[in-house]
């Protein structure tokens, strides 16, 4: 496994983080579940509560990956935006496919209380905000989400918003009064003393080496023991590695890093009047106040494993880009982790073949979606609940090795870049309009002075008299040469 990022707050003296032994002698159980994750753990804890017998292998500690290190916002839905998944699968299963990610949420929430994790800290709402001036595509998609995917939603104009995010960079909004957020970190390490609870066995530093999948009873070698059950769960993200190779190069791994500055005081709050997440419609900036006047903010990423502590000043630009008045603020930690992401921007979750299964792919947004995928493995497995098969459209599809990987991460970021540009260029066409009526202000008041009529405007719905066409522009050799995506699928789940 490659050498992965860590918060400030990792290491021995971490105390979220009780010691758990490596597996050192051989073991037999119903379900073997691979990495400790959020993904892992949720299998693992729905497994056992369901009666199996259960022992979670763990290469690292609980939680070292992207599960550890998130700002622990949940909201409903995919990385996939809802109008790609019902063009990709039709309405009703669209509907189920969600209507499944809100049962994520809810699991979340269902454990996320004060007595099963203390200190949670469970706060609700979440705004997605929108780089550009897009007011009919937001008025769509909310009657989509509120009409078809049952999702309580509300439209903020660009005023609302701006009433309580005090920057030019943002334009409307969806509000999400039952998204909620929590601290990411306690939950995972919870969710790791619930599954504890419920039975199952978690090892930690215990990498998983070798899978034979071929027989009824599949067996599993670590460094010092090996292991025999009748499935195995598949919840490696990233860094399955060895045991299935080709699985791991159907994600693109991106790391994804943020910062929590020192206490900033009410100007913050003067700043930012909103207590939940916000979300920028792009999946550039995220962010939230925490432990009262601290700004948690998640937004630069690499395609390779950095150090978080190289991206404090990335983070601080950030902060002072979108929000100038509070200028350069200092920050003082630094984390982040490494999030698969998917050629189709759905998660990986179903059986590749009898007994072995896969619940990876949740992107940026893992929180709901590997809840949801816990559960469904775990039932499918113990009930027989089908309903995994819904996510059989969206199948394993090769993301290239090193280099397609590489390609597919350029679209990524060219798409976050452009997105960056629209937002510039609807700032910009906002900043015209506004200087345009001051002029005029200023020009009908000089006119009044000096008692002309100024220039005669066109009255209201006259035709504007038409220009001579532009010339033919060169064609653009930028827009010639953005990488086309290698894909291949690699294995049909659908069995
Ligand atoms: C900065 C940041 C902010 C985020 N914010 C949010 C947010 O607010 N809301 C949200 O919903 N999502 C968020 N995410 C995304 C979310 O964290 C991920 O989607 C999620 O944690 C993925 O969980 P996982 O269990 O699939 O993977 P991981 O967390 O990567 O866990 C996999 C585990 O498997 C272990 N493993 C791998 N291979 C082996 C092996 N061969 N043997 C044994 N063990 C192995 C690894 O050591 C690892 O611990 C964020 C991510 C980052 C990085």
């Amino acid at each position: 496994m490659s050498e992965t990022s860590t918060s400030a707050a990792d290491g021995p003296g971490d105390s979220a983080a009780p010691f758990r032994s490596r597996l050192a002698f051989d073991l037999d159980v119903d379900i073997c579940v691979v990495g400790a994750g959020l993904a892992g753990l949720t299998v693992a804890r729905e497994a056992a509560r369901l009666g199996a017998s259960v022992a979670v292998l763990e290469g690292r500690q609980v939680g070292w990956n992207a599960s550890g290190h998130q700002l622990g916002t949940v909201l409903p839905g995919f990385g996939l935006p809802i109008s790609d998944l019902i063009e990709r699968v039709g309405l009703e299963d669209a509907r189920e496919l969600w209507a499944l990610s809100k049962e994520g949420a809810a699991y979340v929430r269902a454990a996320a209380t004060e007595e099963l994790i203390p200190g949670i800290g469970l706060s609700d709402g979440a705004l997605e905000v929108s780089n550009v001036d897009a007011g009919e595509t937001l008025i769509s998609r909310l009657q989509t989400l509120s009409e078809d995917f049952e999702t309580e939603v509300e439209g903020w104009q660009v005023d609302r918003v701006r009433s309580v995010l005090k920057t030019g960079r943002y334009f409307h909004g969806i509000y999400y009064p039952k998204a909620f957020q929590i601290d990411g970190r306690k939950y995972v390490h919870g969710l790791a003393a619930l599954a504890t609870r419920a039975g199952a066995r978690i090892f930690e530093d215990t990498p998983v080496v070798s899978i034979d999948f071929s027989g009824i009873r599949k067996r599993i070698v670590t460094p010092s023991a090996r292991l025999r059950a009748a499935h195995i769960v598949l919840a490696g993200n990233i860094h399955l590695g060895a045991p299935l190779k080709r699985l791991s190069e159907t994600l693109l791994p991106v790391w994804r890093y943020a910062g929590v500055t020192e206490p900033l005081g009410e100007r913050l709050h003067d700043v930012i009047g909103f207590t939940g997440s916000v979300n920028d419609s792009d999946g550039i900036d995220h962010f939230r106040i925490v432990e009262g006047a601290r700004l948690m903010w998640a937004s630069p990423e690499t395609t390779w494993d950095a150090r978080p502590q190289r991206f404090a000043g990335a983070v601080q630009r950030r902060i002072a880009t979108v929000f100038p008045q509070l200028g350069k603020v200092p920050v003082a930690e630094t984390f982040g982790g490494a999030v698969g992401l998917t050629v189709h921007g759905m998660p990986q979750i179903g059986q590749l073949r009898k007994g072995l299964w896969v619940a990876s792919g949740f992107g940026r947004q893992g929180l709901n979606t590997s809840a949801m995928a816990g559960q469904l493995i775990a039932r499918s497995i113990l009930w027989g609940d089908e309903r995994w098969r819904l996510f059989s459209p969206f199948e394993l599809v090769w993301a290239g090795g090193a280099t397609g990987r590489v390609a597919g991460h350029l679209i990524g970021m060219w798409g976050r870049g452009a997105a960056a540009a629209t937002g510039a260029l609807a700032r910009y066409r906002e900043g015209a309009r506004a200087r345009e009526r001051i002029r005029e202000t200023r020009l009908a008041e000089a006119n009044l002075r000096a008692g002309t009529r100024g220039p005669q405007r066109r009255p209201p719905g006259a035709a504007r008299p038409v220009p001579p066409p532009p010339a033919e522009p060169p064609p653009s050799e930028e827009a010639a040469s953005v990488p086309s995506q290698e894909s291949e699928q690699v294995q049909d789940r659908s069995m």
